[in-house]
This record gives structure tokens, C-alpha cells and sequence, in this order.
């Protein structure tokens, strides 16, 4: 027997997964504050429920995946936890700050239920190819029951340890993306200047000691490598807005641990300019264009 999920957030990302669970045969009870996000999942066949706490109501988990860590405290405060049974699965996909996480998971667990932090990268393609990577911050007593549910929805569970680890896990890789990307960004537009074809530059980097994914994967520059967003003018991707979001996580949690990460401090504050002035929706190897016009 599959449990039944209340699936709050059916957004962006939320919708795409619902729609895998609902495709392996789950019961869903969705629900979102947006009343087109309900519609439209109501037309891809997920039943749906009026408010948020019709949504933890007979469901064996709840399963968030909401903009942010205030929302998630905010909905788990006022409804989700008591109206949910004892011991509900509380599965928190969204990406958030790390203390906000633990906290998350401690009222939970206060109220009775168990908790589990489950955040995300792969972006809308991979929700909608049901190829997320999840990485995981939860007891080892209950990673077999997230892994069933988990497995319709990605294809990589990453168990980082206990409660706040799967975020923590998440912010500290894309604190070392941004960093990587305005590396790549500006040793691209040096390259330019000193005279050097974008694809010697990168059949240089790509098997030397420069490599990773920003270079190979989401390379900044258009032409060699024909799927990143530098060819279709940066459409995203992974939007600066969501990189800059990502980034203030990880600031948050250089100050909370004391710190002194100089260059993801350094990271977080261009990828907030850049987004702020015009980029937000831009694939974030666009940071390019600001390195290369001299305007971060
Ligand atoms: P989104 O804004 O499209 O979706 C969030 C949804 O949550 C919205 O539809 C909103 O109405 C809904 N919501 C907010 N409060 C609610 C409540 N109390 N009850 C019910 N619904 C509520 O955002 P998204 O792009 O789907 O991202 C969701 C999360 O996933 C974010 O934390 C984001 O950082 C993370 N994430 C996004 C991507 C991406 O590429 N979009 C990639 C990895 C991780």
C-alpha cells in the first residue's frame, strides 16, 4: 500500500514532481496559496484539496516545497503540525536556510511527527524528467520509507546525515558554483582579451586542471559546448535569481558558524547585484557579460 502524500507548493518545481508521484500511483492531496497552481494541477488529474490543513489530513506524509524557510515555519506552525496524525513523515523539499531547517525539524519532531529535509538541485528540467538529485538530512531509521518516495521524483539520494544536513549539503556546492562560475566567467574574458579562441581556451580547461561544471556543462561562453545557456542567450538554466537566493543561504551560514569564506561572500554579493539589476531571470553563467562590460 503507498502512503498518501499532501503535497503543499505546486509551483515551478512542485507541480512537475507531483505529477511523477501521481503518474507512480500515489494518492496525492495537493494544494497551493495560488489558486492557478491548484487549477493546474487538478488538469494534470492530482486531486486537490481547499486549504493547507485539508492537506496534512489522513495523509501519511506531508511533503513541502515552498519559496522559502519562513513559509515553511510559518505553515508549520499554524496548521500543518496539528493537523497532521502522530508520527506523519514530514518531508521538506524546498531550499532553505540551515538553522531555519533544524528548527523545522525539531517542532516536528516536538509535535510528535518525524521530519526529514530533502532539498533539491536538477531544476525545473530535471523535476519534469523526474531526474533530481535529493540530498538528504534525516534518521537512518526512516531513509528506506523517503528512498521509495523519493525515487519517483530523482535519480540520486544523497543521506548527508541528520536533520538540516541535506540543506547544509546544498548550500556549501552551490556556494562553490557561484564561486566557480565568475572563475570560469572572468577566465574566459582574460582569455579573449589575450587573444585566445573561446574552443581552445576551453579544450584547454576541459582537460586540465581549470575543469568543472561550470566550464563543461554550463560552459558561459557560447559554442563548445552546444547545451548551455550561453547559446540561446542565456536563457536559463539556473535563473541568478535562484543563485543569489542560494548564495544569501550560504552567507547566512557563514555568519552563524563564524566563518571567513572570502570568496563566497564575495559571490553571494555579485550574484545579488547582478540579479538585482536587471539579470534575475538570466541563467547565471550571463554573469559573463557583466565581467566582460566591467559593470559588477
Ligand atoms: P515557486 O515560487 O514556483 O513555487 C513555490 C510555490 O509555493 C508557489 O506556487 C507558492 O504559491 C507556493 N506556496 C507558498 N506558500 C504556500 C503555502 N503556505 N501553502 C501552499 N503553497 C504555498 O518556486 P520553485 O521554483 O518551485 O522553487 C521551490 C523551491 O525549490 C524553492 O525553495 C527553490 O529555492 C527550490 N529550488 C528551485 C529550483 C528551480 O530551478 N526552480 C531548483 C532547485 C531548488
Amino acid at each position: 500500500n503507498l502512503p498518501v502524500i499532501g503535497f503543499l507548493g505546486l509551483g515551478h518545481m512542485g507541480l512537475p514532481m507531483a505529477i511523477n508521484l501521481h503518474r507512480a500511483g500515489y494518492k496525492l492531496k495537493g494544494f497551493d496559496v495560488v489558486p492557478a497552481a491548484v487549477q493546474a494541477a487538478t488538469e494534470a488529474g492530482i486531486e486537490t484539496v481547499d486549504s493547507g490543513a485539508d492537506a496534512a489530513k489522513g495523509v501519511d506524509i506531508v511533503l513541502t516545497m515552498f519559496p522559502s524557510g519562513q513559509h515553511v515555519l510559518d505553515a508549520y506552525r499554524s496548521y500543518l503540525l496539528d493537523t497532521a496524525a502522530p508520527n506523519t513523515l514530514f518531508l521538506e523539499c524546498s531550499t532553505i536556510d540551515v538553522a531555519q531547517a533544524r528548527e523545522a525539524a525539531e517542532l516536528a519532531v516536538a509535535a510528535g511527527h518525524r521530519s526529514a529535509d530533502a532539498p533539491v538541485s536538477g531544476g525545473v528540467v530535471g523535476a519534469e524528467a523526474g531526474t533530481l538529485t535529493f540530498m538528504l538530512g534525516a534518521e537512518a531509521a526512516d531513509l528506506a520509507e523517503i528512498t521509495a518516495v523519493l525515487e519517483h521524483m530523482g535519480k540520486r539520494i544523497v543521506h548527508c546525515g541528520g536533520h538540516g544536513s541535506g540543506q547544509a549539503a546544498k548550500i556549501c556546492n552551490n556556494m562553490l558554483l557561484g564561486i566557480s562560475m565568475i572563475g570560469a566567467a572572468e577566465a574566459f574574458v582574460l582569455g579573449e582579451r589575450l587573444g585566445l579562441e573561446h574552443q581552445a581556451l576551453y579544450d584547454v580547461i576541459s582537460t586540465a586542471s581549470g575543469q568543472c561544471w561550470s566550464v563543461t556543462t554550463n560552459c558561459p561562453v557560447p559554442g563548445p559546448v552546444p547545451a548551455s545557456p550561453a547559446n540561446r542567450d542565456y536563457q536559463p538554466g539556473f535563473a541568478a535569481a535562484l543563485m543569489a537566493k542560494d548564495l544569501g543561504l550560504a552567507s547566512s551560514s557563514l555568519e552563524h558558524t563564524d566563518t571567513d569564506a572570502q570568496m563566497g561572500a564575495l559571490a553571494a554579493a555579485l550574484y545579488r547585484k547582478f540579479s538585482d539589476e536587471g539579470n534575475a531571470g538570466t541563467d547565471f553563467s550571463g554573469i559573463i557579460n557583466a565581467v566582460r562590460e566591467g559593470t559588477l
